[in-house]
């Protein structure tokens, strides 16, 4: 058994309790071939396998639940009503810029673009403009184009919902399947990241590297964390803790309710670590 985290040698955890570990239960992707996804998105899988080795304090799920309540960010794209082929458009502009710049495009590129159908014929110079204003180039609104195609050629103009149909798409990467699949369609996936691997590195003490997005290991935590229901409000809770506790360069440790529970936390100099 993996025994990741440093405050299990701690007899409490943050939360006033004793540290309880959590096993995952189920194993929803037991029999999917994954030889049938490229080697770099096999982590994805592998890990769910390894997270059944894997304790992480229910603390933590507990907390990011919580965070979810009350911290969650308002954008757009978030709305219940917006249909799956929005969302991934919002996800992958999300990849390449700020949220605050694509709150300023998305609308009107949904609205020119509305369906797959639409953006299949778009015309590329014209929305290269409207991308330019991201600071995306031509081989973006060229990608865009393509990806529609595929989508109206293989789908019927329709957005799969598993990680293993959205990862057939064109320029969809690891993070957007999981993120629309779990966003768009509730299904019972993590999602991990530069940022989500941050928070995740600095919990477990792991060392920062980008490489770790590629590591079974951070995969296997980010399955073992997920709760059996409202994932994807337990996955935005986590973009949003770090977007706005757990920060790159300043993280907010003495606000922090989970400081206690994280191996960064408890070791950071002047942080307070009364009860
Ligand atoms: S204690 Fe600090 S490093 Fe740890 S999760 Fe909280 S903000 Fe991030």
């Amino acid at each position: 058994m993996l025994l990741l985290h440093p405050s299990r040698r701690r007899s409490l955890c943050a939360f006033g309790r004793p540290y309880a570990g959590r096993r995952l239960m189920g194993n929803k992707f037991s029999d999917i071939q994954i030889t049938k996804v490229m080697p770099e998105h096999r982590v994805f899988f592998m890990g769910l396998k390894e997270s059944k080795a894997i304790q992480v304090p229910s603390e933590l799920q507990l907390a990011f639940h919580k965070y979810a309540k009350q911290n969650l960010r308002s954008f757009p794209w978030r709305q219940p009503s917006i249909s799956p082929y929005h969302l991934l458009l919002a996800e992958l502009l999300l990849a390449q810029t700020k949220a605050h710049d694509v709150a300023t495009v998305w609308p009107t590129l949904i609205n020119r673009y509305p369906t797959p159908e639409r953006l299949a014929r778009a015309n590329v110079s014209s929305l290269s403009s409207l991308l330019r204003r991201l600071g995306l180039q031509n081989q973006r609104a060229k990608a865009l184009r393509l990806l529609a195609r595929h989508l109206v050629e293989e789908y019927q103009g329709q957005l799969p919902s598993t990680v293993l149909e959205l990862l057939s798409l064109p320029h969809v990467g690891l993070y957007t399947a999981t993120a629309v699949s779990s966003f768009a369609f509730g299904k019972h996936v993590p999602i991990v990241d530069a940022n989500v691997l941050r928070v995740f590195a600095r919990i477990f003490g792991l060392p920062e590297q980008r490489e770790l997005r590629r590591s079974q290991k951070v995969w296997a935590i980010g399955w073992a964390l997920l709760p059996n229901r409202r994932v994807a409000q337990h996955n935005y809770a986590l973009l949003d803790f770090a977007a706005q506790v757990c920060t790159p360069r300043a993280p907010r440790c003495d606000a922090c309710h989970i400081r206690r529970c994280c191996a960064y936390g408890i070791t950071k100099p002047g942080t307070d670590r009364s009860p």
